[in-house]
């Protein structure tokens, strides 16, 4: 089957994908992008969940004389800045604390240097300055911090961004408003190259198994560490794009005793740097930094990295007793780094490129080659630019993005952690989240007892974000699926509302549930200890059965 023409076809739905998508459709492109699994499910699901300047990859650039990642330290604290101003609902300024000991790496004077040229890159900024901690103030703020051999302590700031895939889905839903076709679950199998010159792409649907194609004049291929695997779709020779490195993250329910600021320490087994990040309402420790080759998909910490990360975390703070009984669960990503790199892994830049393939016989090929959360942005201002110059200005002008509605107070007849929680996730978009349960009282009530998320979000995933599976519910349209129970609890609740939506019969709402947990095995590594001991329930949530509606 054909889907007709378009300016630009955009393979994978990451984060990056998704800022072109939208930077795109604004300048009034016809778009379609195409996304093999959910929206967000790759690398960018798999971060530390910053939105930094890099203040490693300021070390970088001065240690290797880069001009280049120096440039992308400023270009990434410009970037955070504007972040924080865009999507105040999704990106929130970060403290984290640095303490330096006896026998690290890097000394007090060399920290403190790093810290004001950190904060002199980004001279606007949102946040405060840097500060210096004496040991009676770290102990105060942090009394979890081990202070034995400590030399110095400061404070600075960054910022995180608690979902990245809403982030993402934000992109996206810009895009979709302005006209673009958006696909999940829509694997590319060839890109189809006619004299050198791109013709479109063969597509099928993961879901049903139906095989489509869909023509344009440029391709844009934005699939992270899939990168290659994309290019030999081509069935022509191509050079290798990509050098990953495999980075996993533990989540540790710490039962409130975690600290209240992100830790930044050197490693002492390795002097790599580590972080402790409170997230949700966990703590995040990360990261490895390790060259894979292969399939990037599928990747999940090994034992030893566990360890290694566990360890770490439990020496910074001697005052949690980190250990395995805290352990929800881990996960890993593959960083799309560029290939041909013979230096250290936490050295290769982490700057994007685009390539263009003309060089490589094939035109009208493009390729997004590293980057960051923070920078997607940006990337997709100069593939803007990459795409007018080959294409020229598109026929028609951009069409304006559909006005969301802005009256916060439509949310005001649900319950208040329910509001809070639907302003925090959806911003400006909270009150059409909330028309679905004013419509319908029972998408008022929760699904599950760990959150406030409301049986609304999930019509809301399913009608308005593209979510088909209940993992796309609970991994990346909510974070219910993120934190303690793992959105076990809420499973049957969001396949019964997805049974009324989608039409399934009893048997395929069971499934979906039984898909989901192994999901979470397939993502994760779950350990299911800190899950033994979730937040006491404030009230018992509504059981959707085939009851919901609208
Ligand atoms: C351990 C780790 C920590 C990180 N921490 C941070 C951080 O704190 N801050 C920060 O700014 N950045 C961070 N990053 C970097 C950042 O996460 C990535 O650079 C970014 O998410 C890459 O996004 P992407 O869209 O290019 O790739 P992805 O998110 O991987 O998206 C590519 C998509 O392409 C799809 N795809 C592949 N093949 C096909 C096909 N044939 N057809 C259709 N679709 C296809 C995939 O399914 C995938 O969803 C981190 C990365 C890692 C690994």
């Amino acid at each position: 089957m054909s889907d007709g023409e378009y300016d630009v076809i955009i393979i994978g739905g990451g984060i990056n994908g998704a800022a072109c998508a939208s930077s795109l459709t604004g300048l009034g492109y016809r778009i379609l992008l195409l996304e093999e699994r959910d929206f967000a499910s790759g690398t960018t699901a798999a971060s530390t969940k910053l939105i930094h300047g890099g203040l490693r990859y300021l070390e970088t650039a001065i240690t290797q004389l880069s001009p280049l990642d120096a440039g992308l330290v400023h270009e990434a604290l410009q970037s955070r800045e504007q972040l924080l101003r865009e999507e105040p609902h999704l990106v929130k300024p970060m403290p984290f604390v640095l303490p330096v000991y006896r026998g690290d790496p890097r000394p007090g004077w060399y920290v403190r240097s790093g810290l004001l040229l950190y904060d002199l890159l980004s001279p606007r900024k949102v946040s405060p300055w840097h500060r210096s901690f004496t040991k009676a103030e770290l102990r105060r703020e942090e009394p979890s911090i081990e202070t034995k051999g400590l030399r110095s302590a400061y404070l600075f700031w960054d910022a995180q961004v608690e979902m990245p895939e809403r982030l993402c889905i934000e992109y996206l839903s810009e895009a979709r408003e302005g006209g673009a076709d958006v696909r999940n679950y829509s694997s590319v199998d060839f890109i189809i190259v006619h004299n050198g010159v791109v013709q479109g792409v063969d597509y099928h649907d993961v879901m049903s198994g139906e095989r489509r194609s869909a023509r344009a004049r440029l391709i844009l291929n934005a699939a992270g560490p899939w990168v290659d695997a994309v290019l030999q779709t081509t069935g022509q020779r191509m050079q290798q794009r990509i050098g990953a490195t495999k980075g996993s993250h533990l989540v540790l329910n710490l039962e409130g005793r975690g600290p209240k600021q992100g830790i930044l320490a050197s490693a002492q087994s390795d002097g790599r740097l580590i972080f402790v990040v409170p997230w949700l309402d966990h703590h995040v420790v990360g990261t490895t930094d390790i060259r894979i080759e292969g399939d990037p998909g599928n990747l999940r910490p090994d034992p030893w990295e566990v360890d290694y990360l566990l360890a770490e975390a439990s020496r910074v703070l001697p005052g949690v007793g980190v250990d395995r009984e805290h352990l929800l669960y881990g996960y890993s990503g593959a960083r799309p780094l560029p290939a041909g790199a013979q230096i250290s892994e936490a050295a290769v830049t982490r700057r994007s490129f685009v390539v263009n393939h003309a060089d490589e016989g094939v035109r009208g090929l493009f390729s997004l080659v590293g980057g960051k959360l923070t920078t997607a942005r940006k990337l997709a201002r100069t593939v803007s630019r990459t795409v007018q110059g080959e294409l020229g200005r598109p026929p028609t002008s951009g069409r304006p993005h559909a006005l969301p509605s802005r009256g916060t107070e439509r949310v005001s007849f649900l319950a208040p952690e329910a509001q809070e929680g639907l302003r925090h996730r959806y911003g400006h978009r909270a009150a059409d989240v909330a028309a679905y349960a004013g419509a319908n009282t029972t998408l008022s009530e929760r699904i599950s007892p760990f959150h406030p998320d409301i049986g609304a979000q999930v019509v809301y995933a399913v009608e308005q974000e593209g979510a088909r599976t209940v993992g796309d519910v609970l991994l990346r349209r909510t974070s219910v699926g993120l934190t303690y129970d793992l959105g076990r609890a809420a499973a049957p609740n969001v396949a019964g509302i997805m049974q009324t939506l989608l039409g399934w019969d009893d048997e395929r709402a069971a499934q979906a549930v039984r898909d989901y947990e192994m999901e979470l095995h397939r993502t994760f590594v779950v350990f299911d200890r800190g899950a033994g001991r979730p937040a006491p329930a404030v009230d018992e949530p509504h059981r959707f059965e085939a009851e919901s509606g609208g």
